[in-house]
């Protein structure tokens, strides 16, 4: 439920509402302060609310139900963009950020090498996984706290923030040290304990859409961590699993737009893993900026061939290069920047 408060209400006003309101009906509120007119959206079992009697409040302007079951993601809530700002990226704001980086740290040499060139590129994040998801139990699983440290390395020498992929909570120590957004991959979407601890923490989160998840489980996803109060949440569309074998996964271009419309999040989009393959990065990156993401996660390798994962869709640091330049015109066809 949300209330549209009367225009010009005090913040004091707005806060003894919001008390009594938590007191009456034992809810949660949160108030969103815009320039002319504040909402608070009401959070928590609503059934218990009366609404003729909150409408008859002299504070209240309107009030609205809120059918969907996720509240803080809803853009309802929240009417203005989120933008999740870390280092100089503002995830969600006018330019496009571009996150790239190997799919796996192998060697400290490997990503200090890769990151200043992706740097020198235009890339405003480094990505680099330490804790490997893989389908096989005997395919490289990552160098695990080892790697986290290279990845912090990494930043120091070039300033680029780091995004690394959390795959279980006993790691969110390590992850609080060394790594500034946390990423939860596709197989851990739905993984509620990890997303709850994550709730917790005051750290970004990169959420990547499971690939056989639908767009509202994406958002309730992100609503478990925000009911934790870390609204901090990048979403991430990176294909889906479809009857469609030409490609690795099949990127949903069109969650960018729909995602977009239902929640204030910012929305990224991940083509290397969506299309699998070097070639399709490009065409994939630029559908992606063209229908309204926020950002890209673009995998990027020294040396693809003999890459421990995922080489097969890295782009080598000089394809990245020119890649960067070819989309920066897609990005400001659109009135944006790269
Ligand atoms: C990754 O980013 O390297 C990764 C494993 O991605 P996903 O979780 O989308 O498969
Ligand atoms: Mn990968």
């Amino acid at each position: 439920m949300i209330l549209v408060l009367k225009s010009g209400l005090s913040k004091e006003k707005t806060e003894e509402l919001c008390s009594f309101l938590e007191k009456k009906y034992g809810i949660q509120t949160n108030p969103i302060y815009g320039s002319e007119t504040t909402i608070v959206g009401l959070v928590g079992d609503t059934s218990v609310v009366e609404t003729e009697a909150v409408m008859m409040l002299e504070e209240v302007e309107r009030v609205m139900k809120v059918q969907e079951p996720y509240k803080r993601a809803n853009r309802k809530f929240h009417p203005d963009d989120t933008i999740v700002t870390v280092g100089n990226a503002k995830i969600g704001g006018e330019k496009i950020v571009v996150c790239a980086g190997p799919c796996s740290v192998e060697s400290e040499d490997q990503v200090l090498g890769i990151a200043e060139s992706v740097a020198e590129s235009g890339a405003l994040l480094f990505r680099g996984g330490a804790f490997k998801p893989r389908t096989s139990p005997y395919a490289f699983q990552g160098l695990k706290a080892e790697g986290l440290m290279y990845l912090k390395r990494a930043r120091a020498k070039t300033g680029l923030p780091v995004v690394s992929e959390i795959t279980n909570a006993s790691q969110l120590e390590l992850f609080i040290e060394f790594v500034d957004i946390v990423q939860v991959g596709a197989r851990n979407m739905q993984n509620f304990e990890l997303l709850k601890e994550l709730g917790r923490i005051r750290k970004p989160v990169l959420l990547k859409r499971g690939f056989a998840n639908s767009i509202d489980e994406l958002l309730m996803s992100a609503e478990y961590i925000m009911s934790g109060g870390n609204n901090q949440i990048i979403l991430c569309e990176r294909g889906i699993r479809t009857f469609e074998t030409a490609t690795r996964n099949t990127l949903d271009i069109s969650a960018v737009p729909v995602l977009k419309a239902k929640t204030h999040l910012p929305v990224v989009v991940d083509p290397s893993h969506a299309g699998g393959a070097a070639w399709l990065v490009e065409p994939l990156s630029k559908a992606a900026i063209a229908v309204g993401a926020d950002g890209l996660i673009i995998e990027v390798h020294n040396d693809p061939k003999h890459a421990l994962s995922d080489g097969q869709q890295s782009l080598t640091p000089e394809d990245f290069a020119s890649l960067m330049k070819r989309l920066a015109p897609v990005a400001e066809s659109i009135g944006r920047s790269i």
